[in-house]
């Protein structure tokens, strides 16, 4: 199989109502790891609406089938159940890596595993790129610069993570499969590509998962008090999952860099005021409660995406706000959709 060549921000152009380049290529087949999670299930839905062929795998350890119910509708798509610490085949062109737990307290769960995943994980992705001469691209995280020194946050910052601490099974799992994913293009020549994630959200993130979007959207809309870990003055800057997947699909597509990239919002906010807005916006009675805040947790962050927008021409264009909006009202609905199935219409 010849690596494919596309050209830039082939799928932009798509997205934007352009040129159809993709045609020029013919349909193209692509393996979606983590594919019943937040993301996975969100990339496959874009991937599929564009004509390809998508085959994704899951385990169902921080995912869920429900997400997979649009890509289940498309005969393009297929799914394997299947763990990614164990070796996985197949032809595809491109590869894109995403499985992996994400909510701190889920990875939290069982760190040995967690850094287990993204060595194994993202070593068995890269062997089948390898055989097949498929590209890979891996979905990394802001974590791999730690509690950073240095705001904004540019991809030529080493981090500062605390290798021993309860955050490092994720945190350096990443960094080891970022290391993994440059040693096999210099030493095997495997097309790679490497992304930075900075905190993203929307519909489909799961509700009890701890991230803290969804966390205080539950609470809001149930009336119970917002839990604030620590001061509430740390920072984060949240991405819509809309902007986050047209990033993953241009960075694919782009001939001009390996990476790494960082794809996020730079609208930072700190958490106080991001719970404050959740209740405005939900008109929620909850209070706010304190609550301890979590070892080794950031205090600040926010994407440097200096790189992203000359290289992919990329910008997120969806604001805080406007995603909030769409986030509240998908758990709304699905509570509402919860309530009917219990019987209590
Ligand atoms: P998610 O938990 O919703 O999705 C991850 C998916 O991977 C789940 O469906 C899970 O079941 C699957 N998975 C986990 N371990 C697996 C295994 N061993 N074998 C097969 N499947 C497995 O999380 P998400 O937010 O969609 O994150 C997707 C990717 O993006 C992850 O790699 C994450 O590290 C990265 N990322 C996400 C964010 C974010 O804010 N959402 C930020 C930085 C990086
Ligand atoms: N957070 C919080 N209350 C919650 C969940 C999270 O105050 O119920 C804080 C958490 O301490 C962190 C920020 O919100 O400072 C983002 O947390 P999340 O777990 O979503 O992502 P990450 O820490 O990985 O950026």
């Amino acid at each position: 199989l010849e690596p494919l060549e596309v050209p830039l921000c082939t799928a932009s152009l798509l997205h934007g109502g352009g040129p159809t380049l993709w045609c020029e290529y013919g349909r193209v087949k692509i393996l979606v790891t983590g594919a019943a999670g937040f993301l996975g299930s969100h990339l496959c839905d874009r991937l599929l609406a564009e004509g390809h062929e998508v085959t994704g795998i899951d385990n169902f350890l921080t995912g869920h089938a429900r997400n997979l119910e649009t890509a289940l509708q498309d005969p393009a798509f297929s799914f394997v159940e299947h763990d990614v610490m164990a070796p996985f085949d197949g032809l595809h062109d491109q590869i894109y890596h995403l499985a992996s737990p994400a909510s701190p307290p889920l990875y939290q769960l069982d760190p040995i595993r967690t850094a287990k995943i993204n060595f194994l994980g993202t070593l068995n992705a890269l062997e089948l790129a390898r055989r097949t001469g498929a590209r890979m691209l891996l979905a990394s995280t802001s974590e791999t610069y730690g509690d950073p020194e240095i705001h904004p946050q540019p991809e030529t910052y080493n981090g500062n993570v605390n290798h021993t601490g309860p955050r490092a099974c994720y945190d350096e799992g990443k960094r080891i499969a970022e290391t993994l994913t440059f040693d096999f293009n210099r030493h095997h020549g495997v097309d790679v590509r490497v992304v930075r994630i900075f905190n993203t959200y929307g519909p489909r993130m799961n509700a009890e998962d701890g991230r803290v979007i969804s966390s205080f959207i539950s609470q809001a809309l149930c009336g119970q008090d917002i839990t604030v870990f620590g001061t509430g003055m740390q920072t984060r800057s949240f991405c819509y999952y809309d902007d986050l997947v047209d990033g993953l699909c241009r960075m694919m597509n782009t001939k001009e860099t390996l990476g790494p990239v960082n794809l996020g919002n730079p609208e930072e906010i700190t958490v106080l005021e991001l719970a404050r807005t959740i209740i405005d916006m939900t008109a929620s009675l909850s209070g706010i409660a304190s609550a301890a805040l979590p070892q080794d947790d950031p205090k600040q962050r926010r994407p440097d995406i200096t790189r992203a927008r000359m290289l992919l021409g990329w910008e997120p264009t969806v604001p805080l706000r406007t995603g909030l909006a769409r986030t509240i009202d998908h758990h709304v609905r699905l509570a509402g959709q919860n309530r009917q199935a219990a019987g209590h219409g």
